[in-house]
């Protein structure tokens, strides 16, 4: 689990923090409600199988994941717990099926896909695939329209072999509470959709609504499981536990070479970065390609060296960046924070116009990932 071994750029992650967040959301929710962890787009560009791994410790019911080699990678890493695939090819279904994976169903199309590729592997009459569907109840991305489920049940009633775990329905409003009136009817929308399938199919399912916004602000709707996600990394959406969630991870860089520069140079591509005065620059191993966004350029990013806040000079590059260090005492092999200690990545993601999510889950895999 640990890779503790590392040099240049490297996105050191705490251990200690997931699980102190981990465990924060869980002294929020009732103890029979169980916790889906989102772990796609590198478990939010911090690293999958070692959070899935910890997280399996610390006995995490479900993981989340985007696509079906995501939870392949998981499981051959030797995680065992249920995962889901939110958004699994049709032509996959095999791997979903081998891996143990439970694929997100979420189109009459979808499903038909899935019993075709049944009907023409020949699978025992025994055997179950295990799925969970997905309600679209106002977020208008992927999931049954209310109108659908008649026909979703029909369908499903005619197929024994398909066993559904669980349904869902994703707020599109849950991180602004102005939203909250157009969560509430989701919720309830989802509530008498759930009931219609339960009373379908005869059995119970797992029901699940809430991402990290939606625990904070509609706990009463954690029904049987809730999905976290940002929230386990260190950024609450609802702002409210502040000081409360720790930040997981720092982003970190070296000091490649330091320049003693004259008034009136310019720095760096199309010679945007101009010098007004005698300058010490810096350059520093990390460019758009590692995640610094390119809209970083020319002062709008600040970094911090030795503990001290240096602008961005010119253009960001694509493995390189250079920072304007005059009056610091800063030097080569020096290390620079980009986000973490006091930067925080919600500034960081606020002066580029994004929001944290991007930020973390653009940091390119050549990154080392280093857990302590
Ligand atoms: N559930 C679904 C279906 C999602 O797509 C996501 C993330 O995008 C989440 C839960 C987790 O959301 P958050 O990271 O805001 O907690």
């Amino acid at each position: 689990l640990l890779q503790r071994k590392a040099h240049g750029t490297r996105l050191e992650v705490s251990m200690e923090a997931l699980v102190h967040n981990f465990n924060f959301y869980r002294s929020m929710l009732n103890p029979d409600t169980k916790v889906m962890v989102m772990v796609k787009a590198l478990a939010y560009g911090s690293s999958r199988h070692e959070v899935g791994s910890l997280l399996e410790y610390h006995l995490v019911d479900y993981l989340g994941v985007a696509y079906v080699d995501e939870g392949v990678d998981l499981r051959e890493h030797g995680v065992k717990v249920p995962i889901m695939v939110l958004n699994p090819a049709s032509d996959a279904f095999d791997q979903v099926y081998d891996y143990h994976l439970e694929p997100e169903i979420y189109s009459l199309s979808l499903l038909r896909q899935m019993i075709e590729w049944w009907e023409q592997s020949d699978r025992k009459a025994s055997e179950l695939m295990r799925i969970q569907l997905n309600f679209d109840t106002g977020m208008h991305r992927l999931g049954f329209m209310e109108e659908e489920l008649n026909t979703v049940l029909e369908t499903l009633k005619q197929h024994s072999w398909i066993k559904v775990t669980g349904v869902f329905t994703h707020l599109a409003g849950a991180d602004e509470s102005i939203h909250n009136e157009y969560s509430a009817t989701q919720i309830h929308t989802f509530q008498r959709m759930a009931k219609q399938l339960e009373e379908g199919l005869g059995y119970t399912v797992i029901k699940h609504c809430l991402n990290s916004a939606g625990i904070s602000r509609f706990p009463e709707a954690q029904m049987d499981m809730v999905r976290l996600g940002i929230g386990l990394y260190g950024v609450d959406p609802t702002n409210r536990y502040q000081g409360i969630l720790h930040p997981i991870s720092t982003l970190k860089t070296i000091i490649s070479q330091v320049k003693e520069l004259p008034q009136g140079k310019t720095v760096g591509y199309s010679r945007k970065g101009e010098l007004k005065q005698n300058s010490r620059i810096a350059t520093i191993s990390i460019g758009y390609a590692d995640g610094f966004d390119r809209r970083f350029s020319n002062g709008v990013g600040k970094v911090m060296v030795r503990g001290k806040m240096v602008p961005v000079v010119g253009n960001v590059c694509m493995d390189m960046t250079m920072i304007d260090i005059t009056g610091t005492d800063a030097r080569e092999g020096d290390e620079v924070i980009i986000f973490g200690e006091s930067l925080t990545i919600e500034s960081l993601a606020s002066s580029i116009g994004t929001i944290p999510y991007e930020i973390l889950t653009n940091i390119n895999e050549r990154v080392k990932r280093v857990f302590y």
